[in-house]
């Protein structure tokens, strides 16, 4: 028999095993660690054959970015017109800008620390790859430039989130000004933008609901194309970046939310999975962010405002994995094989650029190619030993997303806690306990 039947067959299989558990009411983190578990296996036995699953990946990615874009915008509108003073404005966003740069300089810390006891490159050999060609280094004044909306409709196609979200601010504070002369004028349009963003958290909710299905279809590819041969080589450098990613979420991520938001980080990292799921097998924050958004109001319990504000600029800005540990690894990983003796001045370089360079990545699949290419070329590295680690790019992007995205997850509860729009309580479940209580008696 055909083996890609063979495939379809066992993937019919699979969405009925995941929809039976659906009936049974098994959480969606139970499903979603089911679905990776089918997907790793069928991938990894019928390897080629089970390509033919991929679009079922490809269709439920698109189903997501398709939220992102209406989802932000209107509920960056919505609540900011609902703010009566722009100076907490300001310091929402300074204080996301901050949180987000400063995780990004914590992580590359971790990354150097990990990538130094490793030896990271030691024992490989340089092998030049001909067909690679060094990403082109965009200027940091035309980053800066980029980043302001021209033609917001442009904008909006091209998933360009900081211009996006200016834009929107621009029209929020707008509303406000025109409001605080004549209500009247712009009660139309702030009601049917919070009318339509409720709409956007409607539809979110309903393809959270697929998401089983998309891990499946995403999973299978992966395991299908990487074969443990193939990823054996540079086996120290993945179980570096795994390492150095998840000691930065347990240790940076875990005390400042003990410290500064002062919850239980274990039950944050629970609050927050389904995101970093997602984030792990898409390879994209931009396209997890309106599932992101999504745990941060209704699980993490923070304001509508601060988790479309700060989440969506951590899908930009300071990426903790992609701008932080992946371009520390890589910078000490070339120099080791190329056998460069990095001095104090590369270091201080390496926290500068890596900070400077994390401004306005873009949060899809293999974007930290850039912030790496830029990194290397300002400590004065060989930007063609790059070549060598990017056949692993795939199974090291979906750490360097799910770090993104915890890093975005994380700078949004510290800003919403010092903000007093984080509901500990609601955090706590102590609502929930309340209402339950009631419901007894
Ligand atoms: N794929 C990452 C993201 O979307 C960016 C990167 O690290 O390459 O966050």
């Amino acid at each position: 028999m055909n083996l890609q039947y063979v495939t379809l067959l066992i993937s019919v299989l699979v969405v009925g095993i995941l929809f039976f558990m659906k009936t049974k009411k098994i959480s969606l983190g139970v499903r979603v660690f089911t679905a990776m578990f089918f997907g790793v296996s069928v991938g990894a036995l019928l390897k080629s054959n089970a390509l033919i699953i991929e679009p079922v990946g490809t269709i439920y990615v698109n189903l997501i970015k398709m939220l992102v874009i209406p989802l932000v915008m209107s509920s960056l509108i919505s609540s900011i017109t609902t703010l009566d003073n722009t100076s907490k404005l300001k310091s929402i966003s300074l204080k996301s800008i901050g949180f987000l740069i400063t995780t990004t300089v914590l992580a590359t810390a971790i990354g150097l620390l990990v990538g130094k006891v490793m030896d990271l490159g030691s024992g490989i050999e340089f092998v030049k790859d001909a067909a690679f060609k060094a990403k082109e280094i965009p200027k940091f004044s035309a980053v800066l430039i980029d980043m302001i909306p021209a033609n917001p409709i442009n904008d909006m196609a091209n998933a360009k989130m900081i211009p996006v979200i200016i834009f929107s601010m621009f029209i929020a504070v707008a509303i406000n000004v025109e409001g605080s002369k004549k209500p009247e004028k712009v009660k139309p349009v702030k009601d049917l933008i919070s009318s339509f963003s409720k709409i956007m958290f409607t539809l979110t909710r309903t393809i959270i609901e697929l998401t089983p299905y998309g891990v499946y279809g995403l999973m299978v590819p992966v395991a299908a194309k990487y074969g443990v041969t193939s990823l054996l080589p540079l086996a120290k450098f993945i179980i570096a970046m795994y390492l150095s990613c998840l000691i930065h979420i347990a240790l940076v991520h875990g005390s400042l939310i003990a410290v500064i938001a002062k919850v239980n980080p274990i039950k944050f990292f629970k609050k927050i999975s389904e995101a970093l799921i997602i984030a792990f097998t898409t390879r994209s924050s931009y396209g997890t962010l309106p599932i992101t958004i999504r745990v941060l109001t209704e699980n993490v319990k923070i304001s509508d405002r601060i988790a479309s504000f700060t989440a969506s600029l951590g899908a930009s800005i300071g990426m903790n994995g992609g701008g932080g540990v992946y371009p520390t690894l890589v910078a000490i990983f070339v120099a080791r094989i190329f056998n460069i003796e990095l001095t104090l001045t590369h270091y201080v370089l390496l926290f500068v650029t890596a900070a400077i360079s994390s401004i306005g990545i873009a949060g899809v699949p293999g974007a930290a190619t850039i912030s790496a290419t830029v990194v290397l070329s300002s400590l004065g590295l060989p930007v063609e030993g790059l070549a060598m680690i990017l056949g692993i790019d795939v199974v090291v992007d979906m750490i360097r997303t799910m770090t993104n995205v915890t890093g975005a997850a994380v700078a949004s509860i510290l800003v919403a806690s010092t903000e007093n729009e984080l509901d500990v309580d609601g955090f706590n479940d102590k609502n929930n306990t309340k209402k339950q209580e009631l419901h007894a008696a």
